[in-house]
């Protein structure tokens, strides 16, 4: 020791309590890598914070014996795609999480797993965000941490009798799971269908509740379905073209599933199966669960909807010139519907053993401690672009376009919302005119004016914050 004080490597964590950084993604999904990617293509400084792993969702949230419903050659992400040798089969889990993991393995940011964010709080100059890890302070943040956080089940779930098990999709990962005995299946949007058909084929007999849905067959002259999705334009159809764009958020998503051998999976189907199919859960009276009386009119309803999805293919399709490279149009049995649908199910007689919501999800924004969120709990932006400065969402269903929510949809969104960001920390007003030079730039951007006018409102900062 020659009596100097000892030397220490300057580390900003020794100096500030918090880490710093330009831009905070939360979550590391196919949301979180695809914005991250944008963010890297601009230069922008940024970190990505995710509780878990990489693919966290497709890793631990789902059952094992799903495969994804979109076919392998619509995997694509900003700068990355399925190569495989399979274009036209559907990925299984362990497959999407190798798929993201290559993604993520592109990326030149750093990707902190086991980082669980805690809070998101204005701060002077953007925000603090507080992990089980440290804190950041940033100017953006964008909140990428998935629409299917929470499962939403209703309000009776918790009057079942005990000797009920009851569940949601969130933990069911296969069939065996569940005691032997009947099942009653809440909800037949994908999940729903794809459940109960799986379950029926235990041999376990399922009673599925059916209310509004989404029926769609896989192939269509010929062609997979996604494919007419697509390629008619119809899922880059945007939200601020949609004259009910809440509604539309809040459709079933369709009865569709992927399988070794592409097959199509509906009410018809499952009825061949043995599946008894009920109308909408809606009561629970002294141990008698109760169904509505519109199961006919959700099934005609379906019929109807796919009949036109259909048609609107069959018009694109001739003027487009296309009518003799496909198969000829088509038209499906409209669904089978059971004599006289149960009204009631007595659970004291044991024929129901369990109980699986497949009732959806919601997004957890528990840790967001800035205001903007609506009664429900659900986040007011305009097409991803949040009603505070520097607040960005991506991934939620209909959010810029109708393929928001899916793999091959994040990255239309991720590039116009990483312009949008670009240009906010440039210091571009949000709510300039069309020939400032804020207003160029948002042009470029490729926002709508409405989106751009009012778009970040200023946040005021509270007390405490
Ligand atoms: C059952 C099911 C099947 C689906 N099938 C398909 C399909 O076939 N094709 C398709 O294209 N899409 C499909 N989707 C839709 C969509 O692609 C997935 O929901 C996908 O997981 C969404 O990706 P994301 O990145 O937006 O969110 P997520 O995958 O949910 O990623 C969000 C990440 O944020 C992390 N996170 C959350 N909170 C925090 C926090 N506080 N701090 C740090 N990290 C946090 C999570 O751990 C997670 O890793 C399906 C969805 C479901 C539910």
């Amino acid at each position: 020791m020659n009596g100097d004080l000892p030397r220490r490597r300057f580390s900003p964590s020794r100096v500030l309590p918090y880490r710093v950084t330009t831009v905070v993604v939360i979550g590391a999904g196919q949301a979180g890598l695809a914005m991250s990617h944008q963010l890297d293509r601009r230069g922008i400084d940024h970190v990505v914070l995710e509780r878990g792993e990489v693919a966290n969702a497709w890793r631990h949230e789902r059952w094992d014996s799903l495969r994804l419903l979109t076919p392998n050659w619509q995997c694509r992400l900003p700068g990355f795609r399925y190569a495989g040798p399979d274009p036209d089969g559907f990925m299984t889990m362990p497959e999407v999480v190798d798929f993201l993991h290559g993604y993520a393995r592109k990326l030149s940011a750093p990707i902190h797993t086991a980082t669980r964010v805690m809070s998101v709080r204005p701060a002077p100059g953007g925000y603090r965000v507080v992990t089980d890890a440290g804190d950041w302070q940033c100017r953006a943040v964008v909140i990428a941490s998935g629409a299917c956080n929470l499962p939403v089940v209703p309000a009776l779930a918790s009057s079942l009798p005990a000797s009920l098990h009851s569940l949601t999709t969130r933990d069911y990962r296969h069939p065996c799971q569940l005691a032997n005995g009947g099942v009653l299946v809440v909800g037949a949007s994908a999940t729903g269908v794809q459940l109960a058909d799986e379950i029926q084929r235990s041999g376990r007999p399922v009673t599925l509740a059916v209310g509004e849905h989404v029926r769609m067959p896989r192939r269509y002259r010929g062609r997979d379905i996604q494919w007419w999705m697509e390629a008619s334009g119809l899922l880059d159809q945007r939200f601020d073209e949609i004259d009910d764009i809440e509604r539309a958020r809040r459709l079933p998503s369709p009865q569709l599933m992927g399988s070794e051998t592409p097959a199509t999976l509906d009410l018809n189907t499952l009825e061949t199966r043995g599946v008894q199919r009920v109308g909408r859960l809606v009561g629970l009276r002294d141990h008698t669960l109760q169904f509505s009386g519109s199961l006919a009119a959700h099934c005609a309803a379906a019929d109807l909807k796919l009949g036109r999805l259909l048609e609107t293919f069959d018009i694109w399709a001739r003027h487009r010139g296309m009518d003799n490279d496909l198969a000829p149009p088509e038209r499906f049995p409209t669904t089978r519907l059971p004599a006289s649908p149960r009204l009631s199910l007595d659970l004291n007689r044991g024929e129901i053993r369990t109980v699986l919501w497949a009732t959806g999800f919601r997004p957890d924004y528990r840790w967001l401690h800035v205001p903007v969120l609506d009664r429900k709990g659900r986040l007011k932006h305009h097409g991803g672009v949040v009603e505070a400065p520097g607040l960005y969402a991506l991934g939620l269903p209909f959010m810029r376009r109708r393929k928001s929510s899916f793999i091959h949809g994040v990255d239309d969104d991720a590039r116009e919302l990483s312009d949008h960001l670009l240009g906010y920390l440039a210091g571009y007003p949000s709510d300039s005119s069309e020939g400032g030079k804020g207003g160029n730039r948002l042009a470029q951007c490729g926002l709508p004016r409405r989106n751009r006018m009012d778009a970040h409102p200023r946040v005021v900062l509270t007390e405490g914050d």
